[in-house]
């Protein structure tokens, strides 16, 4: 683009998970280094980059739904480009451009030098896109939005769980160099970030694919020394990838936070086999055990499906009980769909709907109160927040909204002083399923 050149303009839509938000990061990194900026609205921009969620049917259906009211203002306006990226793009590009017609490009999720390629096409630059790797970031360009911050670190899954599109779509494992992900850490701290947490689809396998015995820990010891990071976590882990390294590293290194996010999906193990989730209900239940020995204060999160095809409402029950037993802070819930290509999508979905609708509100309800019980043990007790954002700006309602070590959320009032990005005791007050009121000290 010459300089006197009006830029063009850009306009991001995403859905889905934390790992789509860094890549629509990156996706405008891309496109601010060849001189475009943000459109302040979407019917203004030159290119709009749709970044979709495939886990769940209805979110596949919003993106077509979106992607059909682009191609209607497209033909007002011909020259607009349309981008499909996310996990509905897999690699056989003329089966996607079939399933989600009309956009001008389709490139997969992070890799840019799939997305220069085509937009080279429409909008020639200098840029070699062949000196593109799949990680690459536009240096000095990843957001940074507030005090919390981002880092994908390794992208896609070897597991093919028989429910998970994502091994389709994001393909095998591959782990970022550990050097490029330190600075790119180093870079965020220097810029406001104070909470890291690294992103990976199975992320404490992250190194396995180097063949050299380099962990998540060793990775987790590295960022751990970045001077002014005060908070480091890491997401989403994978129940037998927990090695007693990755165990003592959260144990004993004081940034990593004492809060684990370990997806169980069901309590019962004819369901965790035919889900093939690879452990029992007994070893997970055992794993719980160590972590909470090596680290007292832990909060575990999960995530659980529940009318998997075949599920009975005992099987179902048996997931209740797991929650009672283990007493999550997060649950994390889904009603089974089929996502087609998976090799559960071959068997009956036979769970009805009203039942799973059932299932899910009973579950729900029983995490309310598990929540709640949690909060309310904390009242009059001292916290630690991390203050991430202004919850409101309305003078009456004004609060800090921040999270505790163990990912607690917690509301301040806004009081005089600005707290944005700083780490504050709080004295907790008052106590609802899904947050908790304080104080500060
Ligand atoms: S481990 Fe997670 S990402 Fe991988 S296939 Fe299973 S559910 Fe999907």
């Amino acid at each position: 683009m010459s300089e006197n050149e009006t830029p063009k303009r850009y306009w991001i839509w995403t859905v889905g998970c934390q790992m789509n938000k860094v890549d629509s990061d990156r996706v405008a990194g891309t496109l601010k280094s060849r001189g475009c900026i943000p459109a302040e609205r979407e019917e203004d921009a030159d290119i709009v980059i749709l970044n979709s969620c495939a886990v769940r049917e209805s979110a596949e259906r919003r993106v077509s739904g979106k992607l059909g009211n682009l191609v209607q203002m497209k033909k007002e306006r011909p020259d607009v480009l349309i981008g499909l990226t996310g996990c509905s793009v897999s690699a056989d590009f003329t089966s996607t451009a079939q399933r989600f017609r009309g956009a001008d490009m389709y490139f997969q999720p992070t890799r840019l030098d799939q997305f220069v390629e085509q937009l080279d096409q429409f909008w020639p630059s200098t840029q070699d896109p062949g000196a593109m790797s799949c990680w690459q970031e536009q240096s000095g360009e990843t957001e940074c939005a507030g005090p919390s911050a981002y880092v994908p670190i390794s992208n896609g899954c070897d597991k093919f769980c028989t429910y998970c599109i994502v091994p389709y779509r994001r393909g095998r494992e591959r782990s970022r160099p550990m050097l490029d992900i330190v600075d790119e850490c180093g870079s965020l701290v220097k810029r406001g970030a104070r909470e890291l947490t690294l992103l990976g689809q199975r992320v404490n396998a992250y190194g396995r694919d180097f063949k050299d015995g380099t962990e998540l820990a060793d990775l987790l010891a590295l960022v751990n020394t970045i001077p002014e990071l005060v908070r480091l976590r890491f997401l989403t882990s994978y129940p037998k990838d927990m090695s007693d390294r990755l165990i003592d590293a959260v144990a004993s290194l004081d940034k990593v936070c004492e809060h684990i996010h370990l997806p169980i999906q069901s309590g019962n193990d004819e369901v965790l086999t035919n889900m093939r989730r690879g452990y029992s209900r007994q070893d997970y239940v055992r794993l719980i055990g160590r972590l909470r020995e090596a680290v007292p204060s832990l909060a575990l999160s999960t995530d659980i499906i529940v009318g998997f095809p075949g599920e009975t409402e005992e099987q179902y029950r048996d997931t209740l009980s797991l929650m009672e037993e283990v007493r999550f802070s997060t649950v994390y819930s889904a009603a089974y769909s089929p996502r087609a290509g998976t090799l559960a999508a071959r068997w009956t979905d036979d769970v009805p709907r009203d039942v799973k609708k059932d299932r899910l509100q009973r579950l729900d309800a029983l995490q309310q109160h598990i929540s709640m019980t949690q909060h309310q043990a904390l009242k009059g007790e001292t916290v630690e927040v991390l203050v991430e954002s202004a919850h409101s700006e309305r003078k009456d309602t004004a609060q800090w909204r921040g999270r505790t070590r163990q990912n607690r959320l917690v509301f301040i009032p806004r009081g005089g002083q600005d707290l944005m990005g700083r780490t504050v005791h709080v004295r907790i007050e008052k106590a609802s399923p899904f947050a908790m009121q304080g104080t500060p000290l």
